[in-house]
């Protein structure tokens, strides 16, 4: 009896503790369905999270009947690339993140909708889908500090792939407080030239893209977040597929970056495998 009364007076107290998660995918021209559900994995086994899935309409579908309640969620995810959502989807999620919530760009995600102004504002730079100078600045890391810079050309970009150092840049934030300065990145893109409005970013972490692997000998922009209204935006380029996703360094700021997005505090501690500086790691 006393055990009993126990767990029921425990259970709902740790269900309610989970934030909501919403992933959402359905188009990309990243292998999606593979990647969702390492994304909802690595989620799940921090224990601080109950993830959900939306799947849009297959390339060309009917978009129409794509309309998540966004606002059951703390955080959405974005794992999409593709076709345009309605006007009343968009301003769902414009309300959404606007009023509050919580948003993560993943690795591709922030090629999606060039042409939807409050979704560039969101993610601050993005690539491909055609954007150029229309569509902002580039953002940089030159001496000390970000930068952007109002030159013509494309937007979005990567060298070969190949494994690389991230930077620290701002170790005060929650999401990279404790980590180190330093760390190797498993093979993955090393995007760069990424351009758009460039507004309220919080530059968190870089990597240099390396002429000799094709890149543009600048520090670009890896990790950062944008404020959005009320809403934290946490944009992660990382992550092309899951053989990057099994980078320690990849996994732990996912996790940090959802859970600052979502509540924004970050409750995890460092965990004893993540990579050095000369050094990848991988579970
Ligand atoms: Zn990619």
């Amino acid at each position: 009896m006393v055990v009993g009364m126990a767990v029921l007076a425990v259970a709902p107290v740790w269900a309610a503790d989970k934030s909501a998660v919403l992933i959402v995918d359905g188009q990309n021209n990243h292998k999606w369905a593979e990647t969702t559900p390492v994304l909802k994995r690595l989620l799940e086994e921090t224990g601080r999270f109950r993830v959900e899935v939306a799947t849009t309409p297959p390339k060309s579908g009917d978009m129409s009947q794509f309309k998540p309640e966004f606002a059951k969620y703390k955080v959405v995810v974005s794992n999409y690339n593709g076709d345009a959502w309605s006007a009343s989807t968009n301003a769902a999620f414009e309300k959404f993140v606007r009023t509050g919530g919580g948003f993560v760009s993943y690795h591709a995600a922030d090629n999606a909708f060039p042409e939807w102004k409050e979704f560039n504002e969101m993610i601050a730079v993005g690539g491909w889908g055609n954007r150029n100078e229309q569509s902002g600045p580039y953002a940089r890391f030159r001496n000390g500090k970000l930068v952007v810079e109002q030159k013509p050309g494309p937007g979005g970009h990567h060298g070969m792939r190949h494994p690389f150092q991230i930077v620290v840049r701002n170790p005060k934030h929650p999401i990279t407080a404790g980590l180190p300065e330093k760390w190797m990145h498993n093979i993955d893109e090393l995007y760069d030239s990424l351009r758009g409005p460039a507004q309220h970013i919080d530059l968190l972490a870089t990597a240099f893209s390396e002429p000799s692997t094709k890149g543009t000998g600048e520090h670009e922009p890896m990790l950062f977040t944008v404020r959005y209204g009320k809403g934290r935006v946490f944009h992660t380029t990382l992550g092309h597929d899951v053989e990057a996703m099994r980078c320690v360094g990849f996994i732990v700021t996912l996790q940090r970056g959802t859970e600052w997005a979502a509540t924004g505090k970050v409750t995890s501690k460092v965990p004893a495998d993540f990579p050095t500086a000369d050094t990848v790691k991988l579970r």
